[in-house]
């Protein structure tokens, strides 16, 4: 898996990740503002008049210039949901393949539960089948974690399974809710 660039935002947050051509552009515009890590690729252009090669320098950490958006709670995704929970079904214990695992709403949809972090957990289809529209003390289960928000930081560490480790460093120091990341 290709490594991938993390681009702040001027106050520091997380914005994206993004890939090395991006990166490169930005800071031939001029854009970026400042860069943290160590190396995370270099990349080769045209033949310049000295007869040398041109080569641009990316690091792992970028910041750009831009609007500073109020920090928000990320979307909900299945992916970042799975990872957020190991992709260990909170009701059996086991851990499956992303494909056989399923978001549960722990106070189900058709009861009036909310579609957000704190009430989705990862299943597997078996339990979720079990669990239907049943909280889990109806259904006789317990949930073995608390589901959480992740925050800002939290979040782009769990969207990609590919961090470099001054990223990782970088993400872990404002972790909120993960440990042993
Ligand atoms: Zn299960």
């Amino acid at each position: 898996m290709k490594a991938e660039i993390l681009k702040l935002n001027k106050a520091g947050s997380p914005q994206a990740w993004i890939h090395f051509e991006q990166a490169a552009t930005a800071k031939s515009k001029g854009q970026v503002l400042w860069e943290m890590g160590s190396l995370a690729c270099t990349m080769y252009g045209g033949i310049q008049n000295n007869g040398k090669q041109s080569r641009l320098e990316l690091p792992a950490i970028i910041a750009v210039e831009g609007a500073v958006v109020e920090q928000m709670v990320p979307g909900i995704t299945n992916a970042v949901l799975f990872a957020r929970d190991d992709f260990m079904c909170l009701y059996c214990g086991h851990t499956f393949f992303a494909r056989d695992l399923s978001r549960d709403h722990v106070m189900p949809r058709s009861r009036g539960g909310k579609d957000v972090w704190e009430n989705c957990v990862t299943s597997c289809r078996q339990c979720n089948n079990f669990k239907a529209d049943l909280t889990p003390e109806e259904a006789g289960l317990e949930l073995l974690a608390i589901p959480f928000a992740p925050n800002l930081h939290e979040y782009f560490y769990l969207k990609n399974r590919n961090v470099l480790a001054d990223q990782m460093e970088y993400l872990k120091a404002r972790f909120k809710n993960l440990v042993d990341a």
